[in-house]
C-alpha cells in the first residue's frame, strides 16, 4: 500500500470519542500524568451526550432519603437480571460522588429551594427495594448532557489532553491479541495517521443509525463496535436494543422521560391513562421496556390516537406552564418545531423509537475490554478498554434506566482513567509498529475510496435500516428475526456493489458515510442473529413465540463474533456475574420483574 503514507504520533493513552465517557476517560489520565490524545470525529461538544436531556441518576438523597443500595436494587431489576451485579455495585455506589465531581467542576444543576441539586423521578427508580417511586434523577433543566458536556470539555481542556478533532478513526492496531493502537483519517487535509498507545480507551457511543427511526445523531454509527469485530473481538448482548416509549411522531426526535417524571402521562384514542393497567404501582413510570410494549399493544389492539390510529398522546397540558418553562424548556420547543404542538395547551402525539443500545464491547468493571478465550470468560484484551455506550460493562443489561446512561459514563469514564493509571507507566517505551498491522487497514479504506459499484451507500444503508426496523423491533417473532437475519446477510453480500462517487481525501463525506454504514452492518447483522438465538423474553428483547423469561437457559450474556468477508454470526455466550464486589450488599436473586 505504498499509496498511503501514515502520519506518526505516540501517546500513553489514546481515547476515540469525546463525548461524556471519551472526555472524562481523557480527563483522568492527563490528570494521572499519562500522555493522553481525545480523537473524535466531531467537535466535542456535538458528541450525542450533548442531546442527553432528563439527568444523571445518583442516590443523593436530596428530595427524601435514598440509598446507593435502593439504587442498585432497581437497576439490577431494571436489567432483568442480565446485568453484572459487581459493576451494578460499582456503578452506584461511585455515582453520588461522580455527581458531586460534575458539580464542583462547574455543572449548572437545577436546585432545591434551599440550594440542592434538583432530582426528578424517572421509570424504575424506587425507595426502599421497590416499594414507591422516588426522585433520584439529577438535572440541569432539560438540558442535562448539554451542561456535562461542556463543562467536562473546559475541564479537560484546563488538563493536559491533546485533541485531534475531525479525526476519524478507522481501525485498532492488533499485534498477536495486544491493542496497540489506532489509525485515523483527518477529515480536513485528507492524511492519515498511526496512533500509537500503552492504552486505547474506545469511547465512540452507541450504534442507533443501524435503524430507520431512532433519537440517536446521526453520527451514532458504532464505530468502535465496528472496529472490535473487524479486529476479531465479539460484542456482547446485542440484542437488547432500548425503545424510548416517548420520541415524537413522524421526526423521532426525543421527549425526556424527565416530562413523565414530572407528572406527564400517556392516553389512548379513548382518553384512557392506559400505563395503570400494566403497571399499577408506577403507572407511566415503569421503565422503558414496559411502556414501549404497552403503547405498541394498544395501538395494535385499534386504540392509537391520529387518523391513522398509530401513535400515542403525551399530556404535559395539565402542568403548570411555569413549571413547564423553568424545567422542561427544551423538549416545549422541540414540541413546537416538530409537532406543532403548544404543550401547554395540547398532547404530543409519541411513538417508541429507537435510543440506546444495552449491548456492546464487553469489558470488566475496571473498563478494560474482555472476551471468552478457552475456559476463561474473563480474558483481558491487553490495550483495550471501552467505555460508555459502546460498551457493555454490563450495568444495563437486558433493559437500562433512564438516567443511568449519563452516570454510566462518568463512574466507568473515571474507573477507566484510574485503571490506566494503576497499570501504565508515563513515557514507557512501546514496541515498533509494522506494516503488516495497518495493511488491513488501508486496503479496506483504498477499497471503499474507490468502490465502483452500483448501490450508492444511501440505498444500501436504508434497506439495513428498514429490516431492523421491521424485523428487530419492540416485539420480535421466530418469523421476523429469520427474515432479519437473510436480509442483513443480503446488505452484507450487496456491499460488495457498492458505489461511492467521491475520491477525494478531503471532506469526503461520501466515504466516510460508507466507512460508518460497514461499522453498523456487522452490528445489525450481530444484533438479528443474536435476537434469533435467544428464546426467551427478557427487558427489551420480547419474543412472541417465547414470552417469558428463562433464567435457567438464558441468564448468560451473549457474545458475537463477525466473519467480515461471509457475513456470518458466530455466537457463545458468557455467565452474567451473579456475585457482588463487596460484602455491603449481597447478590440479588432473581424474582418476577411487576411494577
Ligand atoms: C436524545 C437523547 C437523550 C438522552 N438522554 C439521556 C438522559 O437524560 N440521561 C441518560 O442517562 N442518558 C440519556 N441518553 C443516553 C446517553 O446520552 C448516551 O448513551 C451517552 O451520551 C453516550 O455517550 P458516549 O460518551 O458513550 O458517546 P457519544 O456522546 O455518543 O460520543 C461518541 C464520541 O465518539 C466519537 N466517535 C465516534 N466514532 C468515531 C470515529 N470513527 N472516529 C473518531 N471519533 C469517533 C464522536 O465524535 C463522539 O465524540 C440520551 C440519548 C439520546 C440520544
Amino acid at each position: 500500500m505504498a499509496a498511503y503514507e501514515f502520519i506518526d504520533h505516540k501517546f500513553d493513552v489514546v481515547v476515540v470519542g469525546a463525548g461524556g465517557s471519551g472526555l472524562r476517560a481523557a480527563l483522568g489520565c492527563a490528570q494521572a500524568g499519562l500522555k493522553t490524545a481525545c480523537i473524535t470525529k466531531v467537535f466535542p461538544t456535538r458528541s450525542h451526550t450533548v442531546a442527553a436531556q432528563g439527568g444523571i441518576s445518583a442516590s443523593l438523597g436530596n428530595m427524601g432519603e435514598d440509598d446507593w443500595r435502593w439504587h442498585m436494587y432497581d437497576t439490577v431489576k431494571g436489567s432483568d437480571w442480565l446485568g453484572d451485579q459487581d459493576a451494578i455495585e460499582y456503578l452506584c455506589r461511585n455515582a453520588p460522588a461522580a455527581v458531586y465531581e460534575l458539580e464542583h467542576w462547574g455543572v449548572p444543576f437545577s436546585r432545591t429551594a434551599d440550594g440542592k441539586i434538583y432530582q426528578r423521578a424517572f421509570g424504575g427508580m424506587t425507595r426502599n427495594f421497590g416499594e414507591a417511586p422516588i426522585q433520584r434523577t439529577c438535572a440541569a433543566a432539560d438540558r442535562t448532557g448539554h451542561a456535562m458536556l461542556h463543562t467536562m470539555y473546559g475541564q479537560s481542556l484546563a488538563h493536559d489532553t491533546e485533541f485531534f478533532i475531525e479525526f476519524f478513526a478507522l481501525d485498532l492496531i492488533m499485534d498477536e491479541g495486544v491493542c496497540r493502537g489506532v489509525t485515523a483519517w483527518k477529515l480536513d487535509d485528507g492524511t492519515l495517521h498511526r496512533f500509537q498507545a500503552q492504552m486505547v480507551i474506545l469511547a465512540t457511543g452507541g450504534y442507533g443509525r443501524a435503524y430507520f427511526s431512532c433519537t440517536s445523531a446521526h453520527t451514532c454509527t458504532g464505530d468502535g463496535g465496528g472496529m472490535a469485530l473487524r479486529a476479531g473481538l465479539p460484542l456482547q448482548d446485542m440484542e437488547f436494543v432500548q425503545f424510548h416509549p416517548t420520541g415524537i411522531y413522524g421526526a423521532g426526535c426525543l421527549i425526556t422521560e424527565g416530562a413523565r417524571g414530572e407528572g406527564g402521562y400517556l392516553t389512548n384514542s379513548e382518553g384512557e391513562r392506559f400505563m395503570e393497567r400494566y403497571a399499577p404501582t408506577v403507572k407511566d413510570l415503569a421503565p422503558r421496556d414496559m411502556v414501549s410494549r404497552a403503547m405498541t399493544i394498544e395501538i395494535r389492539e385499534g386504540r392509537g390516537v391520529g387518523p391513522n390510529k398509530d401513535h400515542i398522546f403525551l399530556h404535559l397540558d395539565h402542568l403548570d406552564p411555569k413549571i413547564l418553562a423553568e424545567r422542561l424548556p427544551g423538549i416545549s420547543e422541540s414540541a413546537k418545531i416538530f409537532a406543532g404542538v403548544d404543550v401547554t395547551k395540547e398532547p404530543i402525539p409519541v411513538l417508541p423509537t429507537v435510543h440506546y443500545n444495552m449491548g456492546g464491547i464487553p469489558t470488566n468493571f475496571y473498563s478494560e475490554v474482555v472476551t471468552k478465550a478457552g475456559k476463561n470468560p474473563d480474558q483481558v484484551v491487553p490495550g483495550l478498554m471501552a467505555v460508555g455506550e459502546a460498551a457493555c460493562v454490563s450495568v444495563h443489561g437486558a433493559n437500562r434506566l433512564g438516567s443511568n446512561s449519563l452516570i454510566d459514563l462518568v463512574v466507568f469514564g473515571r474507573s477507566a482513567a484510574l485503571r490506566a493509571a494503576d497499570v501504565l507507566t508515563p513515557g514507557a517505551s512501546q514496541p515498533e509498529l509494522k506494516d503488516h498491522m495497518t495493511d488491513g487497514h488501508l486496503a479496506r479504506f483504498d477499497r471503499f475510496r474507490h468502490a465502483a459499484g452500483e448501490v450508492p451507500t444511501a440505498e444500501l444503508r436504508l434497506e439495513m435500516q428498514r429490516a431492523m426496523q421491521e424485523d428487530a423491533a419492540v416485539f420480535r417473532t421466530g418469523e421476523s428475526l429469520t427474515s432479519g437475519v437473510k436480509r442483513l446477510q443480503a446488505v452484507h453480500d450487496k456491499r460488495k456493489h457498492i458505489r461511492v462517487t467521491d475520491r477525494s481525501m478531503i471532506w469526503n463525506s461520501d466515504l466516510m458515510e460508507t466507512l460508518e454504514f460497514d461499522n453498523l452492518v456487522g452490528q445489525a447483522a450481530v444484533t438479528v442473529n443474536g435476537a434469533a438465538n435467544r428464546t426467551e423474553s427478557r427487558g427489551a428483547h420480547a419474543r412472541e413465540d417465547f414470552p417469558d423469561r428463562d433464567d435457567k437457559k438464558w441468564m448468560k450474556h451473549t457474545l458475537a463474533w463477525f466473519d467480515d468477508k461471509t457475513g456470518k454470526v458466530k455466537l457463545d455466550d458468557r455467565p452474567v456475574h451473579n456475585f457482588t464486589m463487596s460484602n455491603d450488599i449481597a447478590y440479588i436473586p432473581p424474582k418476577a420483574r411487576v411494577y
